[in-house]
């Protein structure tokens, strides 16, 4: 079983012996049985650094992104954070400028009280990256790619190589990308972070995260053991509720692509419209890059800016049917945000700008709803709209 679709469709093709089950069982048992000869001979003892229910979609998960071995959380938050943890106070570690915004807000806050000391780096541009590296300093790389929330492009190959040249290891958000369209660690990322809430999981129904490791090393145990002594990994449930989505990864994302093609497309050219900021537009930065490293399609996110700024861009949102307003992405319903309103003070965002995620949902019902929506903020009452963020 080699091609990724087939990986995903079957949950790496395992049946449960036991019953004949293609479906996997839920194990909701906290502890297992020592033999009386003391010695555990399934290798479990405790469900907080292991349950069996995790190996189906860690092992699917590792297999579609060709790592050594794929480590669940209980979010996102909780895997990106444990690669930083893993890291020793004073050690000096590179991420964008633009990147998710909660966890841009942990590393300024939290990981900088905690020691580590962080340079936010446009990470578009190689060689900045390359001049803020410093060898034998420099412990991590950080990418995000897209990044939240302007799609920006890091060229995942470059950076593994000035990474590496600094004695650096690189890890990859990849959760917009999904190893459908990007694989990390065959681009030379030493690991690989998900938040399975998004695409993998994409039923907006499990909070969960994931690392993929291309070895096992000492790095590695590290972030083992900060993910079974800090405790933060998914119940049984949402890990089950999560190799179910895994399974139809591939269709899904296809079909997000496809359509957020299509809408940044006919969006580009609408007269509300000012930028669009999609990876397959030519005229997008890091278009090239998106086209040598990402595969089959550039994913289902894609943000716009509104002409009439803040409030007609508020106004947009207001007015949708189809989209709803909500945060997150990766969810089979398209959604729709104010992304400044979110992110608050300090933002690095446009005011005018609104992400959408794309569902599977019809195409032109989605165009059409936001199509009637723009055009009715941009020329009826905007200006009444006030900007307040909540
Ligand atoms: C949502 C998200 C996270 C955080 O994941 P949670 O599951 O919400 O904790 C990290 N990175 C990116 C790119 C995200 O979109």
């Amino acid at each position: 079983m080699t091609e990724p679709e087939t990986i995903a469709a079957q949950t790496v093709g395992r049946i449960d012996p036991s019953v004949g089950a293609l479906i996997p069982p839920i194990h909701p048992s906290t502890t297992f049985e020592r033999a009386p000869d003391n010695s555990f001979p399934e290798g479990r003892i405790y469900s907080r650094p292991d349950n069996p229910t995790y190996a189906a979609a860690a092992q699917t998960l590792n297999a579609l992104e060709g790592g050594a071995e794929t480590l669940l959380f209980s979010s996102g938050m909780a895997a990106a954070t444990a690669v930083f943890l893993a890291l020793d106070p004073g050690d000096h570690v590179i991420a964008p400028k633009v990147m998710y915004w909660a966890l841009r807000g942990w590393l300024a806050d939290f990981a900088t009280r905690w020691g580590l000391r962080v340079d936010f780096v446009d990470l578009a541009d190689a060689t900045a990256l390359e001049a803020a590296a410093r060898p034998g300093e420099t412990r991590l790389v950080w990418v995000e790619t897209p990044a939240n929330p302007m799609w920006t492009i890091s060229d995942i190959a470059a950076a593994a190589a000035i990474a590496h040249r600094a004695g650096a290891r690189l890890a990859v958000d990849s959760t917009a990308a999904s190893p459908v369209l990007t694989r990390p660690l065959s681009l030379g990322a030493d690991l690989v972070v998900h938040s399975a809430t998004k695409y993998l999981n994409g039923h907006s129904d499990v909070v969960a995260g994931a690392v993929v490791a291309a070895r096992r090393d000492e790095f590695w145990d590290r972030i083992r053991m900060i993910s079974a002594r800090n405790g933060a990994v998914l119940g049984p449930f949402e890990a089950w509720l999560l190799q179910r989505g895994l399974r139809t990864l591939f269709l899904r994302v296809r079909a997000q692509s496809r359509s957020a093609q299509e809408l940044a497309e006919r969006l580009a050219t609408h007269e509300a419209v000012s930028e669009v900021f999609y990876p397959c537009l030519p005229a997008f930065r890091g278009h090239d890059v998106a086209q040598r490293q990402m595969h089959g399609g550039y994913g289902g996110m894609l943000s716009i800016r509104v002409r009439g700024g803040a409030a007609a861009a508020i106004a947009t949102a207001a007015q949708v049917k189809i989209w709803k307003r909500a945060t997150s992405l990766g969810g089979v319903e398209s959604l729709i945000e104010h992304r400044a309103s979110v992110e608050g003070p300090g933002t690095p965002v446009p005011d005018d700008l609104l992400r959408l995620s794309t569902g599977i949902e019809s195409t032109s019902d989605l165009f059409e709803d936001l199509a009637r929506a723009l055009d009715s903020a941009t020329t009826g009452s905007a200006e009444s709209v006030s900007v307040a963020a909540p």
